[in-house]
């Protein structure tokens, strides 16, 4: 990797990206947000369609719970980073695509690149299986941890995963315990 960016030329970029298919049907790409100095970065599948129409992360009913994830471990948005694999909405809310998430995940290299976390945490099977490996299974690996380039790696349910079964929170809340406690000063 040559050059880094900043955070508003990688958003330039991503704001007029025509990389794929899906520059023609999204609304809004979505780039990442947070506090670019945050110890943790939140990776997560696509934009869902409020995202697209918002053009921000996790601003549907998804994000409700992501806030109550954050809440459990007394955070919230303005301490942390979150982004997608990919930056804009897959039509019909399918999976993105193997070449959609080939193309856009330059722009995550670069955006990790910027936050350098301590944590990185995968929200939901996409984002793990692209992130830390292609066969991981979200329900029997959550919350475990590996330590790669100076960095834990891990992952746990997609927010919409609790939405769709909310017994889901009581492992969620444990595994965010377990992030706040890699987090060192
Ligand atoms: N679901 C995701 O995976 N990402 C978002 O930004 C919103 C919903």
């Amino acid at each position: 990797m040559g050059t880094l960016y900043t955070y508003q030329e990688l958003k330039e970029f991503v704001d007029h990206c025509q990389w794929c298919r899906l520059a023609r049907t999204r609304k809004n790409p979505v780039m990442g947000k947070g506090n670019l100095k945050s110890k943790i970065l939140f990776i997560a599948e696509a934009p869902g369609e409020s995202e697209d129409e918002s053009g921000t992360p996790f601003t549907g009913k998804s994000g409700i719970i992501f806030d109550q994830c954050l809440k459990s471990i007394n955070l919230d948005r303005k301490d942390i980073y979150i982004t997608n694999v990919i930056k804009c909405h897959p039509p019909g809310n399918r999976d993105p695509l193997p070449d959609e998430q080939k193309k856009c995940i330059e722009y995550l290299k670069y955006e990790t690149a910027l936050i350098k976390p301590q944590v990185i945490v995968c929200l939901g099977r996409i984002a793990a299986q692209r992130i830390i490996k292609p066969d991981f299974r979200i329900t029997r690996e959550h919350g475990i941890f590996t330590y790669r380039m100076n960095t834990w790696i891990t992952a746990v349910y997609h927010p919409s995963a609790i939405l769709r079964d909310p017994a889901k929170k009581v492992d969620t809340f444990a595994d965010f315990k377990k992030i706040s406690e890699k987090i060192t000063n």
